[in-house]
């Protein structure tokens, strides 16, 4: 198999067994930077030229570049591995599926691009996992945010307001409130930043992730639970991170000029739930080119 397609193949199984799952154990064992923590939910995978890239909730990217040795093999919990488990390079255990990845010559961890996730750039908000996070210094925060016109989406995720909020419990929040992801967080008032930020933490403090628990996350294609209209997705921010909303109930503070933004499709739909036809077909053909191989 060409690289390019082995890259596409490989690509394509880890979205079936990872896209929306919430990371149990992770292992590299060869690597030594920050490493993705267990709890968080993986939410997309590219496949690049020569490389795949998975990267979770909270921003963090794994890079695994492959040649033509290289391999991510994903398996069902019980199968048994067509290669030595002490030769793996990295494995991500999401409870049903394990993947595994062998021979990759570099793996790279890091953040996704955002300046302002850095926390050597401004003292950081309050972090909204912690019970006695200081909701009032948080609104202070987003009220003197500098930037007037920047998107309510992309303040939640700046660590400089506040930290804690994954980007599951972003779309997750701004659903919630109602609030359009692109209202510009100068036409918020006071006493809604501090019901968003509050609900917030409320969301935090109870984080269940699994999907039965969600609302928007992850539903794109699907109606909406409140209103019926079709959730939507899209990649948006200066960390182009994933936004699932609402278009028919998040409307409140509706910009009147939208920032650019790109309309995504994500190949999970069909592969969501294993018991679509087409996930089911994906499956067997992945299992019967494992067979063979
Ligand atoms: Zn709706």
């Amino acid at each position: 198999m060409l690289i390019g397609h082995k890259v596409q193949h490989n690509a394509a199984a880890l979205r079936t067994a990872l896209l929306g799952k919430k990371m149990v154990r992770f292992e590299a064992p060869y690597t030594d930077s920050i490493l993705p923590q267990v709890g968080h939910t993986i939410e997309e995978v590219r496949n690049l030229d020569r490389s795949i890239e998975i990267i979770w909730d909270n921003g963090i990217v794994l890079n695994t570049r492959m040649k033509i040795a290289s391999s991510w093999d994903v398996y069902r919990n019980g199968d048994t591995w067509r290669r030595d488990s002490a030769h793996a390079d990295v494995l991500i255990d999401v409870q049903d599926w394990v993947a595994v990845c062998f021979n990759t010559p570099e793996i790279d961890v890091y953040h996704d691009f955002d300046p302002r996730r850095h926390p050597i750039l401004g003292k950081l908000g309050p972090d909204l996992t912690h019970v006695d996070a200081d909701i009032e210094e948080a609104v202070d925060r987003m009220m003197d945010y500098e930037e007037r016109d920047e998107t309510v989406a992309e303040v939640l995720l700046d660590q400089r307001v506040v930290r804690g909020v994954s980007n599951v419990f972003r779309c997750e929040i701004l659903w919630a409130c109602e609030l359009h992801p692109w209202a510009n967080i100068g036409t918020l008032k006071r006493a809604e930043c501090r019901e968003l930020l509050m609900l917030a933490q409320e969301m935090l403090q109870n984080a269940d992730t699994s999907s039965n628990n969600l609302a928007i996350y992850g539903r794109q294609g699907k109606s909406c639970v409140r209103c019926g209209d079709v959730v939507k997705v899209n990649h948006h921010g200066e960390a182009n991170r994933v936004l699932y909303w609402c278009v028919g109930c998040q409307t409140a503070h509706e910009p009147l000029v939208r920032p650019n933004f790109t309309p995504l499709y994500i190949e999970r739909d069909a592969n969501m739930g294993d018991s679509h036809p087409a996930a089911k077909q994906f499956m067997n053909e992945i299992i019967s080119l494992r067979d063979v191989g």
